[in-house]
């Protein structure tokens, strides 16, 4: 039977993209469905927005450091619809180059929501359209809890085109994309109280990078209250009235009418019209074999939507893997082992490996070495400013490789970038010692650690 394309991607998100210029390279006729803006998440309302708001998060400090180094800072103040406006007008932009890209790669562009009509079959806006093989890269979107007054709470997507900035919120869930809003905010003024339900924020990393993280946003003003259930919201006069069951009492919180639920993420899958497909889903993810593959051979899911690792990066990786293997006759795996990344809070993360607590589990604690530095940044010294930088090495003793490396500081993904290379060669501390350092730097520690 003939198609209509070889491939159609339904989403133009980081790994949607990825796939359908890869495979176009290839010669592959390719189409893809887009119903929002070019770029997916990442453009749009996660990594690039937000990293731009970070950064303009740090000048406070900026200025403040400025001063100790003699410069005079004049009178400064924050205006948000500035700042909302040049982000817009950024994603704008990437929204027009990646246009361009899918038009160079000649691939077609339909900006219409796709859905399944059968498994070989989609309904794109008001066409049909057949393909040999279709990707599903539809991503994930938050999800708030069910309490009663949630719909009084805005998430991550909406906080980009905010009018004005929130005097006080409440920042709902230790992930990292709440405490990297919790950092932002706190940067731009906000007073901001996070509310989690463990008793750290960023589960799943390394401990002591957890806590050097908390202990360094509690002192810069944020109020992370621990060990907290959400109870209910409701709307006053003023703005919300947040209602937390903490271990032994209940207690309110008062925020603007903004506060941001920041409790997670789920696969885009709802009315995509699985049910007339074979494809299986676990816990609403989309369930995919190591070549990406659904239960329906020819159909293939890269990104959010399987609910692997959410990073931009290896959606993209994904969908490049797919598309090299399916069109470019050069068959890989994707390996989701070591997946270094970054969590842009003040101080900032930069992690890559195995934490300590995973390698001891796995390897016994007497064959693990811990080598750390924490110490206080050159640039902090004249200032007198109190930021701090940790670096840790993971080392397993027996074969003397570093299965871990961690940063919580200035330029932490810079660094550990650098440095993800050697562990995924799997670099050995001595290796590392026989690195010749680049000083003075902080990045030097990594190779000086004794
Ligand atoms: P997406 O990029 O979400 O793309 C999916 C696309 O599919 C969307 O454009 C959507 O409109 C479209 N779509 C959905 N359904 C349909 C349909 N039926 N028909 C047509 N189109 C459809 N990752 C990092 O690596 N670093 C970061 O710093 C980082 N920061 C983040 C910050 C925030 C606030 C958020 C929310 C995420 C962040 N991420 C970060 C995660 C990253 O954005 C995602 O992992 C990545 O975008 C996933 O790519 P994807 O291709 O799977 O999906």
């Amino acid at each position: 039977m003939a198609y209509d394309f070889d491939l159609f991607v339904i989403g133009g998100g980081s790994g949607g993209i990825a796939a359908a210029r890869r495979a176009a390279e290839y010669g592959a006729k390719v189409g893809l469905a887009e119903a929002g803006r070019l770029g997916g998440t990442c453009v749009n309302r996660g990594c690039v927005p937000k990293k731009l708001m970070v950064y303009a998060s740090h000048f406070p400090d900026q200025f403040e450091a400025a001063a100790g180094y003699g410069w005079t800072v004049g009178e400064h103040h924050f205006d948000w619809p500035t700042l909302i406006k040049a982000l817009d007008t950024e994603v704008t932009r990437l929204n027009s180059i990646y246009g361009s890209m899918l038009d160079k790669s000649s691939v077609q562009l339909f900006p219409h929501y796709a859905r399944f009509v059968d498994e070989h079959t989609l309904e794109v806006g008001d066409q049909k359209i057949t393909a040999e093989k279709i990707l599903i890269a539809v991503g994930g979107k938050p999800v708030k809890p069910d309490v009663p007054g949630i719909e009084h709470t805005i998430t991550s997507d909406d906080i980009f085109h905010l009018p004005q900035q929130p005097k006080r919120v409440v920042i709902l869930g230790g992930g990292y994309i709440g405490s990297e809003f919790a950092c932002i905010l706190n940067g731009l003024g906000t007073e901001v109280v996070q509310v989690i339900r463990g008793d750290k924020i960023l589960r799943g990393f390394d401990e002591e990078l957890r806590t050097e993280i908390q202990n360094a946003i509690t002192q810069q003003g944020i109020t992370v209250m621990t060990h907290c259930e959400l109870i209910a919201i409701h709307k006053t006069e003023t703005g919300v009235d947040i209602t937390i069951a903490t271990p032994d009492k209940q207690e309110h919180i008062l925020a603007d009418a903004v506060s941001l639920a920041a409790t997670g993420r789920r696969p885009n899958i709802q009315g995509l019209g699985l049910e007339h497909t074979g494809i299986e889903t676990h816990h609403g993810a989309i369930v995919v074999d190591e070549h990406h593959r659904t239960a329906v051979p020819h159909i293939f899911a890269v990104g959010d939507v399987t609910d692997r690792v959410n990073l931009t990066p290896v959606a993209i990786k994904e969908g490049r893997i797919f598309a090299d293997t399916e069109f470019g006759n050069k068959p890989g795996l994707m390996s989701h082992a070591i997946v270094p990344t970054a969590v842009f809070t003040t101080p900032e993360m930069g992690t890559v490996g195995m934490t300590e607590e995973q390698a001891k589990a796995k390897y016994g604690e007497e064959n693990i070495k811990i080598y750390r530095s924490r110490f206080r940044p050159m640039y902090y010294t004249i200032p007198g400013m109190e930021a701090r930088t940790l670096m840790k090495l993971i080392v397993h003793q027996p074969t003397d490789k570093v299965l871990g490396a961690h940063m919580v500081g200035d330029y932490a993904a810079e660094i550990i970038q650098g440095v993800a290379i050697a562990v995924q060669m799997g670099a050995t501390k001595a290796d590392f010692d026989a690195t010749i350092a680049i000083h003075p730097s902080s990045a030097e520690e990594f190779v000086t650690m004794r």
